[in-house]
């Protein structure tokens, strides 16, 4: 297979060759770097690259160009190529519309002319971008692949599993791709024994829960000591900013999660508001960066473990996991943040992960092209997700009881509003789901008396809020009436505050009601739900265990 391609666009030849020869100069090894001098000539060569079969891994486009603008053509090339990283280069006059253009055509950056010295200015930006465009990009004629039947729950847990952990795989569907039945015979595979994966030495996996998966592809399931300064479950957002401040303080730390890295944040398609990512970021870069930082500073991760219950022995704290076996720390941090609330309405639990998901399930939103699909519930999450999914379904609509002016934030609102394939449903209930083996249709129920409707619809996307992951904490841990866990100065505020808590000093900020356990993020009562907060949180509570280890 031939390089991966970057291709530099500029009507300027001057500038368009110190492009051309910067990039060269430190990426020739591995891409092939390509010019062309309009928007028209770019795009054209996109779409020849595309028809060659090769691989764009990014476009670095002029603003201003007669004809095309950089920002159409880099709009245009992401129908041609969606993975491809998007920059534009910008004359110092020309930010503002640059930071514009990223909010509007979501571009990954931009890059101000000139870009001297390229050490600094050029390289740092690029090798990230690449570095993205490489976790995601697809592994095409080799490396893992899943074959499946695309309405089973089964397939949808591993397919689940393997994109959380953000390990890249390639997807066959069974009955469907011309490619599957000679990997099947080759592999001997039988039809009932699907989902199964071929890993690239050519052995096989068949019908595989997540921690056979993991197991195989040599991810430690095992905590390396026997005790430890620091435990942290759950390594959403905080757990993640818990793991890399506790590594580098020099804690011996070990994160562990049941599911994968990233937490509710790594579902998120795009967050915003995340400080530093003026482009926004997706929940899975976030994560692939954290947890690549966290282990290299030397925290332990261990997935898919579920932490099941928890004792306190003489101060120590021991941890019983899901297949049985124990480890103990000093102290624990609970990170284990939100679930979501599961549908009531019936059909919904049979058809679970065979037309009906919860949160975005980006997984299979690809499987959605050309269908119409429903997204249930009316916060910000849902709203993120229909701006996804509407990216890859014909129509997009959005069922809620209230109006989403009253739940959702008005960027969301704004952008809702100005694409045209999402409708809303205000004052509609989902009633039940039907089907034979997978989702087929709907019965949604107008909440002013009307008579229910049925609808025909490819997948539903439930996002209808969330429950604390709180159940596996130790006894004497005092949870507000909801089950999200008190800590610090909310602890009094529980009559059993008085009988729980025996120490000569008061809790510490995030420690909750039995000392040493400390808790941070979505699990804890009067958390603020966002990334930034948990993260913050996350860290924060490194400092009072530090604070904690000293006292005990
Ligand atoms: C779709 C979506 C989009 C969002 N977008 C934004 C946004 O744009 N901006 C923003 O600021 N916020 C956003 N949020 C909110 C934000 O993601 C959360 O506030 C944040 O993830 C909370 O982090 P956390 O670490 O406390 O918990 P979580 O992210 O919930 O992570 C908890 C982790 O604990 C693990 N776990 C749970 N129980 C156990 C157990 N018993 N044993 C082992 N592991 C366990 C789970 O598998 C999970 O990985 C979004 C949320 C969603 C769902």
């Amino acid at each position: 297979m031939s390089k991966p391609v970057l291709l530099a666009v500029d009507d300027d030849p001057q500038v368009l060759a110190a492009v051309r020869r910067d990039l060269r100069s430190r990426y020739r090894g591995d891409y092939t770097v390509m010019g062309a001098s309009s928007g028209e000539e770019g795009l054209a060569t996109a779409r020849e690259l595309k028809v060659r079969g090769d691989a764009l891994a990014m476009v670095i486009s002029d603003q201003r160009m007669p004809g095309m603008l950089g920002v159409d053509l880099l709009t245009r090339c992401r129908e041609v190529y969606p993975l491809a990283r998007r920059v534009l280069l910008t004359a110092y006059a020309d930010i503002e519309a640059a930071v514009r253009a990223i909010n509007e055509a979501h571009l990954d950056h931009y890059l101000g002319k000139p870009w001297d010295p390229p050490e600094e200015q050029l390289y740092p930006v690029v090798d990230d971008l690449l570095d993205c465009w490489q976790a995601e990009v697809l592994p095409e004629a080799t490396g893992l692949r899943l074959i499946g039947h695309q309405w089973s729950p089964r397939t949808h847990a591993v397919k689940d599993f393997l994109a959380s952990n953000l390990i890249p795989y390639r997807w066959l569907e069974a009955g469907r791709d011309p490619e599957v039945e000679k990997v099947l015979d080759a592999a001997g595979i039988a039809s009932a024994e699907l989902p199964a994966l071929v890993f690239e030495d050519g052995s096989v996996l068949k019908n595989p829960e997540p921690r056979q998966v993991a197991e195989r592809l040599g991810r430690p399931l095992l905590a390396a000591y026997d005790l430890y300064d620091l435990v942290i479950v759950g390594a959403g957002p905080a757990g993640l900013g818990a793991a890399v401040y506790g590594a580098s303080e020099g804690l011996r730390t070990l994160l562990v999660d049941r599911h994968a890295p990233g937490g509710q944040a790594g579902t998120s398609s795009r967050i915003e508001n995340y400080l530093g990512f003026p482009a926004g970021v997706s929940g899975g870069e976030l994560t692939r960066r954290a947890i690549a930082q966290a282990q290299r500073l030397g925290a332990e991760f261990v997935v898919p473990i579920e932490v099941t219950g928890t004792s306190i022995d003489a101060g120590y704290k021991r941890l019983t996991l899901g297949d049985g076996r124990e480890v103990v720390t000093r102290t624990l941090l609970a990170a284990t943040g939100m679930a979501y609330r599961e549908h009531p309405a019936p059909g919904i639990a049979e058809h679970t992960g065979a037309g009906v998901y919860y949160g975005a399930a980006t997984t299979e939103a690809t499987a959605c092209r050309g269908q119409r699909v429903l997204v249930v519930g009316g916060g910000n999450s849902a709203g993120q997700g229909a701006m996804y999914l509407s990216r890859h379904a014909s129509e997009v609509e959005i069922v809620t009881r209230r109006d989403i002016s009253e739940t959702m934030s008005r960027y969301l609102v704004d952008q809702i509003a100005a694409t045209e394939n999402i409708r809303l449903r205000p004052g509609v209930e989902l009633e039940r789901v039907e089907g034979e083996g997978r989702l087929e249709r709907v019965v949604l129920r107008p909440l002013d008396g009307g008579t229910p409707v049925a609808e025909d619809v490819g997948a539903v996307f439930v996002f209808i809020g969330t429950r604390p992951r709180s159940d596996w904490l130790p006894a004497g841990v005092l949870k507000d009436e909801r089950c999200f866990v008190l800590t610090g100065r909310d602890l009094p505020t529980s009559d059993a505050y008085a009988r729980t808590w025996k120490l000569p000093r008061e809790p510490l900020l995030l420690e909750t009601s039995v000392p040493g356990v400390f808790a941070a993020g979505d699990v804890r009562s009067g958390a603020m739900n966002r990334v930034a907060a948990a993260v913050g949180e996350g860290s924060m509570a490194v400092r009072l265990v530090q604070e904690d280890l000293c006292l005990t």
